[in-house]
Order: structure tokens, then C-alpha cells, then sequence
């Protein structure tokens, strides 16, 4: 039994299906002279990054029980050096330099190469080296080949997918029709891979050490996404008790289902907007079925994942147009593209290098303003879909006025543009909301407000941002704290401000999913909650059992504390009195 994070509830139970770093078409092609330096170099780029990924297992190694920890790390530490100054690299670049093989292929016929001189050899030592060898050369393929899209429709029905690593755009790609669920050994709990889990309804654990040792395909898997256990080859009355629980646990899904159609309405009588979010459009059924009364985040990272083009206005009008539609007269919240940091799109890779801190550089908007093109022609499709129905724009990681006036002015310019072009556009523009999600932000909130027609508190960055936390690392996931004083009084500063300049404001960070934050953030004075759509009808009970006076009185004490452990006390108890 291992442990890592449990990101997304359920229980699932199947064969593994491991997936390979780097099992794919590896292409060849003959360069010309001139690009012979330009694919040295990123042949480099591909090695730095294989040292920075080994660097991570490394760190993981250490927390594994007594000599796994140890045998890990050795092999970690062979991989590595095979990574400087080895005659792997120098072959590979000598192919690249002599024989203008591309960097790939150069990689694929080295690794074969070292494997048939050490095949002669007659030792046991050295045949297992040659297995290291070909991990290591996958591993630089894989790299080169930036995120090769899995290809999850080939494994067989109800497997479990286990893996190094996962990308939300990899996630994507499970049909949870097909795939029982997943788990890794890295990653955290709010990164996107989770929230896509989430979103999808998988089960999943992140971040679990030593979860590939000694897997093969087909081993016997249970993946606990709620309290983050994974079973590798379980004994039959393992088995049998998970899969009690996860018929027992479906059942109360199917019950909470009944809450569907009442009301998300206090003990006393004040009404709360429960808007589901949106990470693919395959999701809008479930948020329909669970009672959303809008989509309060639209993610349209979706239309720029698992592909090598960007889509052009018309298709990504049809898509929109298409929710819209489906929504019939529900509000719909679109959020123009948020890639960057841990959410890479492969068709804008050009745009971002390699930055040190890709959380802190060119990413969302700042990208749509200095590439207008891009933004212009999202604002475009969002500005057609809007004569649909009723659509609301929203900006990620807004953190000054003048982008937001620069968006208003983007919109306005490409709204005169339609107009000429004869397109059909809203008889008034769709509100234009900043998302408020970086400390900064928060903390200008009320200047914001005077530019911004509503706000969405992105309470997921604003926990990284505000503590320094990478929401998608495993090894400081533990001090990821929705309740750290400093979170919660940014969060109160941006209601507080958007209540005095009488705009809506609501809360759509992965905090707005979970019941136990329910009075808490209706205590603070939102009103309106947006999450993934499986967590509307827990949110909805909470909230229906609430008393909101009393619920703001609990707000009030446990905002003027220091300690979260304190305020967590606050908040549990408060919950648990409510049954
Ligand atoms: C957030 O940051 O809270 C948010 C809702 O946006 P995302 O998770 O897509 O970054
Ligand atoms: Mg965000």
C-alpha cells in the first residue's frame, strides 16, 4: 500500500496500465546545414530538462521505505550521469554535427548503437545497464518530442492508469467511460492535472512515492482518490472491501443527485448562485444533470490542448456557440486563454521558452496583449457566441488597470470590426470580469473595480501566489492553505471592494467546491459559487442547511485570528454543529 494525495474522490479498481516515457514514433529527417547548431541546442535543452526531471524523482526517492529509498537513488544517480559528458551525449551530438540526423533519431540510433556493443558482453551487470540506457534515451525522446499526446483509446477498458507524470492535457485525453482512474508520483493537489481528474470525475493520487517499482501491466490496482491509498497487487479481502466502498459511495452520489432540482437557498432565506466550471465541454451534461445555474469559469484552455494548430475564430466560435446553446438562457462565463506557467499549449511552445519561473512570466493575458492576435480572435468568437445567449467575459491574471482597459479597448475595436464584416453581435457588449487571482490584484481591488464589470476570485493561484506554494508540487502540497489569515483577508478585501462599487462578485477556485468553505465564503459576503460540477450538489446541501447570520457571525471570529489551525478549529466546529 502506498500514499500519496488523494485529488479527486472515488474509488477505482482495475488493471494497470503503465504508462512508458516516451513509447512513441520517434521521426527522422536529414537537417540542413544551417539549423545543425540551432538542433544541438535543442538537443541541450532536452538533456537540462531530463536532469531537472531526475533531480525531482530524486527528492521523491528519499521519502520510500528503508532500502527502496536507497536502491532509487542509485539508479536515479546512473541516469544522470548518463546525462553529462557520456557517450551517449557525445555520440548524439556527433550524429547531430557529422551526420545531420535530427536530434530524435540521433538519440534513437545511439541508444541502439550502446545497446549491441554491450549485447557482446557477457555480463549480467552491464545487460542491465543497457535497460538504463534505453530509459534514459526515451526520457531525452519524449523531451524532444514535447509532451507526445498519450494515446489512451488503445488500453483496454477499466484499466488504471499509473505514470510518472500526467499533463492536464494528457488527462484530457481519459474517457472515463474507458479509464477507471489514475495515479502518479508527481504532481500536487491543485494543479490542473487534479482539477481536470476532478472535473472528469476520475479518481486519482498524485504525487505517491514508489509507485512504478515492480508494476507490470495488468497487476491488479485500487486507486483510493479520497483518502490517497494506492493497492498494488491487493489481497482478495482488500478487494472486496473497496469494492464495497465503491458501491456505497456511487450510491450516495446517485442520492445527492435528488438535490438537483431545489433551490440553493439558506435556512434564512437568502439565494446562492451555484455556476459550474467548465474544463471541457463533454462536462456540461453532468453540470446540467447536477442543477448548475450557469457556467461561472469556462476554461478554454481546451481548444488549444493535444494539438499543433491554433483554432481559428470560426471553430472557436462553433464550440462556444455550442455551450451557449446548450445553456439556454443560463449565463455563460468564457475566460480567454490561460496557458503558461504549468498549462502549456503545444501550438504557442514558440512564445514561452524555457522560462525559470513560468508561474511568474508570460502567461494568460499578459500573452493575449502582447500577442493580439491571438486574444483579438478569441474575443471575436466569445463576441459572436454572445448573440446566442447570455455570455460574460472574464480576464485571468489581471493584476493591473491599464490591461484591463487594454482588453476593453481590444473588445470594442474587434466589436466595430464584426460589425462592419455585417456579423451578427448582442444588442450590448457581453461584461468584461477580472479574474482576481494574484496577490497584488487582490490587494488593488478596489481600483480594479472601477475598470471591471465583475470579479472572480481564482482562489487556486491565489494561494500559490500569496504563499509561495506551487500548487502543483507534491513536496510542499502540505502547506498549500486555503485558510492561512493572509488568504482569507485577501479574499475579504476583493468581496469587500466589489460590494461597495456594486459589482457581482464571485468565488471559483477549487475552494468554491468544497462544503466545508461554504459558510465561510457566504460569511465573507459571496454569493455566488462556481466549481466542478460533481461538487454542486454537496455545495447545495450545505448551503441549504445554513444559517448565514450564524455563518457570519462565525466569519467575523474567525477573521480576526492569526493561526489557520486556529481558524480551521473555528470552521470545523461550526460544520460539525450543523451535522
Ligand atoms: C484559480 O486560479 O483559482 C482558477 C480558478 O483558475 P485556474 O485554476 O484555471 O488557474
Ligand atoms: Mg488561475
Amino acid at each position: 500500500m502506498l500514499r500519496g494525495l488523494g485529488v479527486s474522490p472515488g474509488i477505482a479498481i482495475g488493471p494497470a496500465h503503465v504508462v512508458e516515457a516516451g513509447a512513441v514514433q520517434v521521426p527522422e529527417y536529414v537537417l540542413m546545414p544551417d539549423a545543425v547548431e540551432a538542433e544541438v541546442e535543442r538537443f541541450s535543452a532536452a538533456t537540462e530538462k531530463a536532469r531537472r526531471q531526475l533531480r525531482k524523482l530524486q527528492g521523491k526517492a528519499s521519502l520510500l521505505p528503508g532500502a527502496a529509498a536507497e536502491d532509487v537513488a542509485i539508479l536515479l544517480e546512473a541516469h544522470l550521469a548518463m546525462l553529462s559528458g557520456s557517450r551517449l551525449i557525445r555520440g548524439v551530438e556527433r550524429r547531430i554535427r557529422a551526420e545531420r540526423q535530427n536530434a530524435e533519431a540521433a538519440v534513437q540510433a545511439e541508444i541502439n548503437a550502446i545497446a549491441q556493443s554491450f549485447a557482446g558482453m557477457d555480463d549480467a551487470y552491464l545487460s542491465a545497464r543497457i535497460a538504463d540506457v534505453r530509459e534514459v534515451g526515451r526520457r531525452l525522446v519524449r523531451n524532444l518530442m514535447e509532451s507526445p499526446f498519450q494515446a489512451f483509446s488503445m488500453v483496454p477498458a477499466g484499466s488504471v492508469i499509473l505514470a510518472e507524470e500526467l499533463t492536464p492535457a494528457d488527462t484530457a485525453l481519459m474517457d472515463p467511460r474507458r479509464i477507471a482512474g489514475f495515479a502518479t508520483l508527481l504532481g500536487g493537489a491543485e494543479g490542473h492535472t487534479a482539477i481536470m481528474a476532478r472535473s472528469l470525475g476520475l479518481p486519482a493520487v498524485l504525487g505517491a512515492p514508489g509507485l512504478l517499482q515492480g508494476i507490470q501491466n495488468g497487476d491488479m490496482v485500487v486507486v483510493d482518490g479520497l483518502s490517497g491509498r494506492v493497492h498494488l497487487n491487493p489481497q482478495t479481502s482488500v478487494l472486496d472491501e473497496y469494492r464495497r466502498r465503491s458501491a456505497s459511495w456511487r450510491a450516495e452520489r446517485e442520492q445527492l443527485k435528488t438535490l438537483s432540482r431545489l433551490p440553493a437557498i439558506t435556512r434564512d432565506g437568502t439565494e446562492v448562485t451555484l455556476h459550474a466550471n467548465l474544463e471541457l465541454p463533454r462536462e456540461l451534461d453532468t453540470a446540467l444533470e447536477l442543477g448548475a445555474a450557469g457556467i461561472g469559469l469556462l476554461r478554454t484552455e481546451f481548444q488549444f490542448m493535444n494539438r499543433d494548430d491554433l483554432p481559428d475564430e470560426d471553430e472557436q466560435y462553433e464550440t462556444l456557440r455550442g455551450i451557449v446553446e446548450r445553456m439556454d438562457g443560463r449565463p455563460v462565463t468564457a475566460r480567454t486563454l490561460d496557458v503558461g506557467g504549468e498549462k502549456l499549449a503545444t501550438a504557442l511552445r514558440q512564445h514561452f521558452g524555457d522560462p525559470a519561473n513560468p508561474a511568474l512570466g508570460l502567461r494568460a493575458i499578459r500573452l493575449g496583449l502582447k500577442e493580439p492576435r491571438l486574444l483579438e480572435t478569441q474575443l471575436a468568437a466569445m463576441l459572436r457566441a454572445a448573440a446566442h445567449g447570455p455570455l460574460r467575459i472574464l480576464v485571468p491574471m489581471v493584476v493591473t488597470m491599464a490591461e484591463m482597459r487594454a482588453v476593453r479597448t481590444m473588445l470594442h475595436a474587434v466589436a466595430r470590426r464584426l460589425h462592419r464584416r455585417g456579423v451578427k453581435l448582442p444588442p450590448v457588449l457581453p461584461r468584461l470580469g477580472a479574474m482576481i487571482e494574484i496577490p497584488g490584484a487582490a490587494l488593488s481591488a478596489d481600483s480594479l473595480s472601477t475598470v471591471s464589470d465583475f470579479f472572480a476570485i481564482g482562489t487556486n493561484d491565489l494561494i500559490q501566489y500569496t504563499l509561495a506554494i506551487d500548487r502543483g508540487d507534491e513536496q510542499v502540497a502540505h502547506m498549500y492553505d486555503p485558510l492561512h489569515p493572509a488568504v482569507l483577508r485577501l479574499v475579504q478585501f476583493t468581496v469587500e471592494a466589489a460590494l461597495r462599487s456594486r459589482i457581482p462578485v464571485s468565488v471559483c477556485g477549487e475552494m468554491a467546491g468544497d462544503p466545508r468553505y461554504t459558510p465561510l465564503l457566504l460569511g465573507l459576503g459571496v454569493r455566488e459559487l462556481s466549481m466542478a460540477p460533481a461538487n454542486l450538489p454537496l455545495v447545495k446541501r450545505r448551503t441549504r442547511c445554513l444559517d448565514l447570520i450564524e455563518a457570519t457571525r462565525r466569519a467575523d471570529s474567525i477573521m480576526i485570528q492569526s493561526d489557520s489551525g486556529r481558524i480551521a478549529t473555528l470552521l470545523d466546529d461550526f460544520n460539525d454543529a450543523a451535522g
